[in-house]
């Protein structure tokens, strides 16, 4: 897992190209236009306060957080894939790239041109504006799969989401067995086809067990976040530890972290090892971990986390995000 290079920005764009004195012809003019729109990046000035605001607030992202856009002459000969083992943050106009997971020697390197969580239709569609149909391994995957397996894994997510919005009391139990009928629905393991319609219905049990105070739970339901985007992770009497990464999001690194606060209660001999591997995956998501302490440093008081055992501090936000969920 290392940092694999830094880029500056090298080209200010300028839209549209009015200037009268300008030699270029409109062919040779629309060429350049066209190579700059293909290969120009949106970004936000810090990744950082980037991932806090859509690991938290996601339907209140700030226009100025995302709103700059540049040119990064190395970043733009990078391809695409849904399932990336790269991963690209900024500080300014610099462009960080770390490697998301163990990449073997002579591996093309390819990063997410959008965030990989939309339905298959609709990445499609994202990315024939790159001029592209997309063939990596999850879009294949889901072509792949028969109309009736996508349409059981989206009824089970639904009827999940649709328990949340209720706010019914429903037992752990019967959320195991809907997110068991939803694995069923994959053919490929999760190092090929990370488990993406099912992320948000694990998110918002953990969150569930987290208002309820349940830290065994919140274990069992993180190692199975992790488990469906294709993380291997190693838990012994005195050690936690990665033995293959998968599919980073922003929300592994809140979920890693709520990880932390339950072991805190109940395993506190691994505490050391879950918070070394919270921090890194904010390093590769983030392209720096100079803010960790700020974020999510256990001697501070939390800005990032979901909850902390017994220590809620965004009440307003969980209720309405789980909608006054209670387990029995
Ligand atoms: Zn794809």
């Amino acid at each position: 897992m290392s940092l694999l290079f830094l880029e500056r920005k090298t080209i200010r764009l300028v839209f549209p190209f009015t200037s009268h004195k300008t030699q270029l012809t409109t062919t040779t003019r629309s060429f350049v236009e066209n190579r700059i729109i293909y290969n120009n990046f949106g970004f936000p000035i810090l990744t950082h306060e980037y991932h806090y605001s859509i690991s938290h607030t996601p339907t209140l992202v700030p226009d100025d957080l995302c709103g700059s856009r540049g040119v990064w002459i190395k970043a733009s000969y990078i391809n695409h894939s849904c399932y990336p083992m790269v991963r690209r943050s900024f500080i300014g106009d610099m462009m960080i790239f770390r490697a998301q997971q163990d990449v073997p020697a002579d591996t093309e390197l390819k990063f997410g041109y959008i965030s990989g969580l939309e339905e298959l239709h609709e990445r499609q569609s994202k990315l024939k504006d790159y001029g592209f149909d997309c063939d990596c391994q999850i879009c294949t995957s889901e072509k792949n799969t028969s109309g009736k397996k996508m349409k059981r894994r989206m009824a089970i997510c639904q009827e999940i989401v649709d328990i949340f919005e209720k706010g019914a009391s429903t037992s752990l139990q019967t959320y195991n067995n809907l997110l068991d009928k939803m694995e069923a629905t994959y053919v490929n393991p999760p190092s090929v086809e990370y488990r993406r319609a099912m992320i948000t219905p694990l998110t918002n049990i953990i969150t569930g067990c987290l208002t309820s105070g349940l830290p065994l739970q919140v274990i069992e339901l993180v190692h199975r976040l992790l488990l469906a985007l294709g993380f291997k992770i190693e838990v012994t009497k005195h050690s936690f530890r990665v033995l293959q990464w998968g599919f980073l999001i922003d929300e592994i690194v809140i979920s890693l972290v709520d990880l932390c606060d339950a072991y805190a209660d109940v395993e506190p001999r691994l505490l050391a090892d879950a918070d070394g591997v919270a921090k890194k995956c904010y390093l590769i998501m983030c392209g720096e971990d100079v803010t960790w302490e700020e974020a999510y440093g256990r001697d501070k008081k939390r800005g990032g986390t979901r909850s902390g055992m017994g220590m809620i501090e965004r009440t307003e936000d969980l209720v309405e995000g789980v909608g006054g969920l209670k387990f029995v």
